[in-house]
């Protein structure tokens, strides 16, 4: 494909090897990486928007990327709408002339939502605008957004594709060429590369990727029902559980429900804090898709950059609790989570 690689900016093997495995991973026609999730999504807006235009997201998006749009993007005159909801029916009232591009997380994070990709796309498009999806948290074993009419796949490699929290990258699938050729040319013009370690790191990772995802899963869904049955325990998020709103459009759209829970304890900040201070499997941490788990509190650590009633707003509260399920023996881990609950 590339006739030679003349500077490592513009393009060097391992990369290249990288972006054509995200790509297939996808079932899109071209992959890009880049050095963070971050990096991505910066190069996405950069290349793709200007001065006036306008983006809806959902509202419960990675906190990053909400500070990226509000604190930086929003300087260069391009404006962002928060639409409240899952629905995309609910946010078309949202849409305006200018809107270029929908921004959807589905599963969301951290209330894990379920965004009906097929219908944010129509949505979308009816206004020519594009669809973008950060499918980090259900990684593209579990769904293809492309296939259900996205323009855009971003991810952050540094969870589920990576998996062993070792390494910080992004990637980008595009199929349509005239885009991909845009973002490409901002890839190398502004410069947010990966560079050829971590892109095999990712690579080694993504060798792993089916074998981690369906122990993510199956450890996830027992440890969602344990606590979903936990007398301390008001409400537990997993598009697995039947009790969750958009249940079957979990099904539709993924193969399996993915390894990130999120429920809210009976209490407030203190009592979050008594259980975290008690456990012993899971790492007190904000990352989430390596093989250990992870469980934080989004309200005083992932989410803690959103001003405090817009937070509330949607839910992100002080009782909420996040954990990424890891590989571990299933059994351990609902062990230390029963145990840390009894200090509640
Ligand atoms: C972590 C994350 C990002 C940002 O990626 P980095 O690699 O940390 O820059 C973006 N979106 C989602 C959903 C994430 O979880």
């Amino acid at each position: 494909m590339e006739a030679e690689y003349v500077y490592a900016r513009t393009g060097n093997p391992t990369r290249a090897a990288l972006e054509r495995a995200v790509a297939a991973l996808e079932e899109g026609r071209h992959g890009l990486a880049f050095g963070s999730g971050m990096a991505a999504i910066t190069t996405l807006i950069l290349s793709l928007l200007k001065q006036g235009d306008h983006v809806l997201a959902v509202h419960d998006l990675y906190g990053g990327t909400r500070r990226l749009f509000d604190r930086i993007m929003c300087n260069f005159g391009v404006s962002f709408t928060y639409a409240l909801g899952s629905d995309p029916e609910n946010f078309k009232d949202a849409l305006k002339p200018q809107t270029r591009m929908v921004w959807v997380e589905t599963p969301t994070n951290p209330l894990l939502q379920i965004i009906d990709i097929s219908k944010a796309a129509k949505m979308a498009h009816d206004y020519d605008a594009l669809l973008v999806v950060d499918n980090t948290f259900a990684s593209p074993y579990l769904q293809e957004p492309l296939k259900l009419g996205a323009d855009i796949v971003v991810h952050s490699t540094t969870k589920y594709l990576g998996g062993h929290s070792d390494l910080v990258g992004g990637a980008v699938v595009i199929s349509d060429d005239a885009l991909y050729e845009k973002v490409r040319f901002a890839q190398n013009a502004a410069g947010g590369v990966p560079g050829p370690l971590d892109c095999w790191l990712v690579l080694r990772g993504i060798k792993t990727l089916a074998v981690r995802m369906d122990r993510h899963c199956s450890n996830a869904q027992k440890v969602a029902e344990y606590l979903s049955t936990h007398p301390k325990i008001d409400r537990v998020l997993y598009p697995g559980l039947a009790s969750h709103p958009q249940h079957l459009l979990a099904k539709q759209q993924m193969s399996a429900f993915g390894g990130m829970i999120s429920f809210y304890l009976k209490g407030g900040f203190q009592t979050c804090r008594n259980m975290l201070k008690h456990v012993k499997i899971f790492t007190l941490a904000e990352s989430l898709g390596g093989v250990e788990s992870l469980i934080e509190h989004p309200s005083s650590m992932t989410h803690a950059s959103i001003p405090k009633e817009q937070r509330e707003s949607v839910g992100v509260t002080d009782s909420l609790v996040r954990v990424s399920v890891g590989i571990e023996d299933v059994e351990d881990l609902v062990s230390d989570l029963s145990q840390a609950l009894e200090h509640v």
